[in-house]
């Protein structure tokens, strides 16, 4: 896989920009539009808004775009938008495995929060979209004065660290075809679109299984009429049946997000 840093595309955002748009954030349930800030800038303050805009940049990052690989300094942090990110575990005979898909609920870089200046996973983005990025150094001088990012940062690590626990169970035990709707799911919360572009190798990734295992189980949803598939675009079509279909995972994970992410009390 070739290494491509994520390449700007559009300009600076305004502090306005940001604000207004935060104030749209959501994730709750179905998601039907497409979102328009990251869930853990929604509701900081409106000094910390002006912080974080004068250092960050809102850039578009394309499919396989790597954020940083395993053992690489982390000079960059990333708040997806509309891009989806998956941290992949990588073995040392080159197989990858997803640890965590980070969406526009989250940030990828988290280490430099808690004082590592090294990543452990491959940052990569699975799903094209826009991201705000912001220089490591000026992350570190953000989080000096922004103790309301600080705190939903601190809630983050949790849910990161619930997300892993909990996918390491449904890895060892729930059936794939669960395990794949609950990825379909996921990945459609992640970029808060119920079509999207994901690749079966990715796939694969998600769930830790063969892709000839992958063609076979998406094959068997789109008989279901659960979804439809198209030149490597996905369209959830019944995304409550999806939802019936998904082991318990999908809502634990939700349920645990929504406690912990949408809001700061
Ligand atoms: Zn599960």
């Amino acid at each position: 896989m070739a290494k491509r840093a994520a390449r700007p595309v559009s300009v600076k955002s305004g502090r306005r920009s940001i604000q207004d748009k935060s104030r749209r954030a959501r994730l709750d349930g179905a998601p039907d539009l497409a979102p328009t800030t990251n869930l853990l800038l929604a509701n900081l303050p409106q000094a910390e808004i002006e912080a974080f805009s004068a250092r960050a940049e809102k850039v578009r990052c394309a499919t396989r775009d790597v954020m940083f690989d395993t053992g690489d300094p982390i000079t960059t942090i990333y708040f997806p938008v509309s891009a989806m990110i998956s941290l992949l575990t990588v073995l040392t005979d080159g197989t990858t495995i997803e640890a965590m898909t980070i969406g526009y609920e989250g940030m990828a870089g988290l280490p430099l929060f808690h004082g590592v200046k090294t990543a452990q996973s491959k940052g990569i983005c699975q799903i094209e979209g826009e991201v705000y990025r912001i220089a490591a150094d000026k992350f570190l001088d953000l989080i000096q004065q922004a103790p309301a990012l600080t705190k939903m940062l601190h809630r983050y690590s949790q849910f990161m660290q619930d997300s892993m626990a909990q996918s390491a169970a449904c890895n060892g035990v729930h059936l794939l075809e669960q395990r794949c709707a609950r990825w379909l799911l996921v990945s459609s919360d992640a970029v808060s679109d119920g079509h999207f572009s994901l690749t079966q190798e990715f796939f694969a990734q998600m769930l830790a299984v063969r892709r000839a295992g992958i063609t076979t189980t998406m094959g068997a949803l789109e008989r279901k009429n659960l979804i439809a598939t198209r030149y490597g675009s996905i369209t959830i079509v019944d995304r409550v049946g999806l939802e019936k279909l998904s082991c318990e995972c999908y809502k634990t994970l939700s349920d645990r997000r929504r406690d912990l992410l949408n809001n700061s009390d």
